[in-house]
């Protein structure tokens, strides 16, 4: 048996529906800005309970134009140090300046750290769900940003489907960032999606996506935008796997309780705990090896002995001690313990919309011999 780490999945029906809607789209000439798009921004904010939704060409983009928005220009923002670049990246981009704050053992965002970093200078907070669970202590956050007027976004990217306590991921904060890269619980190919309950966001972030043009067939440029659009092509290929969403995270669930209950009996990793109120969508399957485990040779021989292939890290290095941040000298070993002793022992077990129940217990059992 072999094992990847994850596996993209177009069931052969969506596969016959994109190739339709790209023959129309191409017929009738609507490559960008179309009712695709627009079906896609509609059904998205529906399923995630906000008033609107706008779809873009990136998570990444999606991040930039809240924070431009939001206004971050020569502010500080609170990232945690434990994310993908795209977080921290978008708000240099954006014109701010980051802080970096410390996580808990679940992955997200310390509310402690976040009290102690804020600065005088501090616009606001991006939350991050690492690995699909939406953490509990985001609501002890919403306070913290509450009492001290601070903005509170989402960086969604991994949270297609997720909820806590019965509420949608993307619904927690002035807005959120979704992500439909290829390794995502959905993608388009490439894209993301900007969600929001409130209307001036809604509209700028039309404007922006667009070159800053107050209208699409005007000319007339009222804001710094970008060429940040969806194209139609992108957009069908987001609905294909949208409307799959619910069937993929029913499925990626099942295997994560595969996993919950195997790893019980395997001694030298835990298995990230989630409490009953927490419904990830399990985009990582996410553990943490105990001390003095050597990641990289229990990879290795994962793969080699056994064909098994653990996926990358949610994440390998916290971004604090990336070169680009840590040679700038605000940053050193040692800032962040809690991130920096996590993002050393954690593992990534393949998890994806098709893996078979066979190949999670061939995971486990690979997993046990190796450890032993
Ligand atoms: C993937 C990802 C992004 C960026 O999304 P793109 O669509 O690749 O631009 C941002 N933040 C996090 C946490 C991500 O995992």
């Amino acid at each position: 048996m072999q094992v990847p780490a994850a596996k993209i999945h177009f069931p052969e029906e969506d596969k016959a529906y994109i190739s339709d809607k790209v023959e129309e789209i191409l017929s009738t000439g609507q490559l960008t800005l179309g009712k695709y798009g627009r079906e896609f921004e509609e059904e998205f904010a529906r399923y995630v309970g906000t008033k609107y939704a706008v779809a873009v060409n990136s998570g990444t983009s999606a991040l930039e134009i809240i924070l431009r928005i939001l206004g971050v220009q020569g502010r500080s923002v609170i990232v945690p140090t434990n994310t993908f670049f795209a977080t921290p990246a978008s708000v240099l981009h954006a014109g701010g300046k980051v802080i970096f704050a410390d996580v808990t053992e679940n992955l997200c965002l310390d509310p402690q750290s976040i009290t102690r970093n804020i600065r005088e200078d501090t616009k606001g907070v991006i939350i991050v769900h690492i690995g699909g669970a939406i953490p509990p202590q985001i609501k002890q956050i919403q306070e913290i940003c509450q009492a001290r007027n601070l903005f509170l976004m989402e960086d969604a990217a991994h949270v297609q489907g997720s909820t806590l306590d019965g509420k949608m991921a993307g619904s927690f904060g002035q807005a959120a960032a979704f992500s439909f890269y290829p390794t995502k619980v959905i993608t388009s190919g490439e894209g993301g999606m900007i969600v929001t309950n409130d209307e001036e966001i809604y509209q700028r972030a039309l404007v922006f996506r667009d070159q800053g043009k107050a209208g699409f067939y005007g000319n007339v440029h009222t804001e710094l935008g970008y060429n940040w659009r969806m194209s139609e092509i992108h957009a069908v290929i987001g609905l294909s796997q949208f409307r799959r969403l619910e069937e993929f995270v029913q499925h990626r669930r099942k295997i994560a309780n595969i996993y919950n209950e195997g790893l019980e009996e395997i001694t030298g990793i835990t298995p990230l705990k989630l409490p009953p109120q927490v419904k990830s969508n399990y985009y990582k399957y996410t553990a943490i090896l105990d001390r003095g485990l050597d990641r990289a040779t229990i990879k290795k021989e994962l793969r080699e002995s056994y064909r098994v292939s653990f996926s990358g890290e949610v994440y390998e290095l916290p971004c604090h001690l990336q070169p680009i941040f840590k040679d700038s000298g605000s940053y050193k070993d040692g800032d962040y313990p809690v991130a920096e002793d996590l993002c050393k022992r954690m593992v990534c077990l393949p998890i994806s919309a098709v893996m078979t129940p066979e190949e999670a217990g061939y995971t486990l059992d690979s997993l046990k011999k190796v450890l032993k």
